[in-house]
């Protein structure tokens, strides 16, 4: 039985054995991203938008300002499509038909409402910034009342979901392996940089920990 029940919504067709559907393969999948593209439909048009999400246990928490309409669209109730896309390399066959992509990516269906209490906002900022750097949240200084008030929140319930992992070397056909064309992956890393001082920043201030040894 897996966590998520395999509906047409979620169900992977197109190379079924990549899908996955429990929560143990989709939420790492969800944390390890530092962005998301939260799909809807609004007057008959879809729209995709990237944006900045963090997970809450079965929620996912999103801002944005109070004019967004995308922050509309999750707060409205109306179902949403979340998806989440994490690369890991490039798969070279010796044909261009079987070239392809090594991918960790998770689909996500399902409804959400505004946070509108001030507590329940702040709780959920402190997701928010916390997924992005872990430790930052008691670091900075935290949203005053103005800033809270400008700030539109929502929760999504994660009704349904999907994971899509393809791992390994190209598939070429039979008949091409033994052409002289080289064949492989080239891995991709996310990689941080040493991180740059604000030209602003007061005398005798350094990078936390928590920044120059950033990792997800
Ligand atoms: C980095 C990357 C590059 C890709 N490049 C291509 C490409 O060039 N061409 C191409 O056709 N496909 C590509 N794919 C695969 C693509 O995401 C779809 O899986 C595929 O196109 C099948 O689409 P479909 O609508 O027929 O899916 P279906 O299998 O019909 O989708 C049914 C349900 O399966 C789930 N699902 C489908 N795809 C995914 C997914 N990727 N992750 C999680 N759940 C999923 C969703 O819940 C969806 O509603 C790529 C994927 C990634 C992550």
């Amino acid at each position: 039985m897996s966590d998520f029940e395999l509906t047409t919504q979620n169900r992977v067709r197109r190379i079924p054995a990549r899908g996955h559907y429990d929560k143990a393969v989709i939420y790492p999948i969800i944390d390890e991203a530092l962005i998301c593209h939260v799909g809807f439909v609004e007057d008959g048009l879809p729209y995709v938008i990237p944006t900045i999400h963090a997970r809450s246990g079965d929620k996912l928490i999103f801002h944005g300002a109070k004019a967004s309409r995308m922050m509309k669209q999750i707060a409205s109730g109306a179902t949403i499509c979340v998806t989440f896309t994490l690369l890991d390399g490039l798969v070279l066959a010796r044909s261009t038909f079987h070239h392809s992509m090594n991918y960790r990516s998770a689909v996500v269906f399902g409804q959400g409402r505004p946070l509108t209490d001030e507590t329940e906002k702040m709780a959920a900022l402190e997701v928010l910034t916390e997924h992005l750097v872990h430790g930052r949240w008691q670091d900075a200084r935290q949203p005053n009342a103005k800033e809270l008030n400008a700030t539109a929140m929502a929760e999504l319930t994660i009704a349904s979901a999907s994971a899509k992992i393809r791992t390994g070397p190209p598939g070429d056909d039979d008949e091409d392996y033994a052409l002289p064309i080289w064949a492989g992956v080239l891995p991709i890393q996310q990689q941080y940089l040493p991180p740059i001082d604000d030209s602003q920043l007061s005398e005798g201030l350094f990078a936390p920990e928590y920044i120059v040894n950033y990792r997800r």
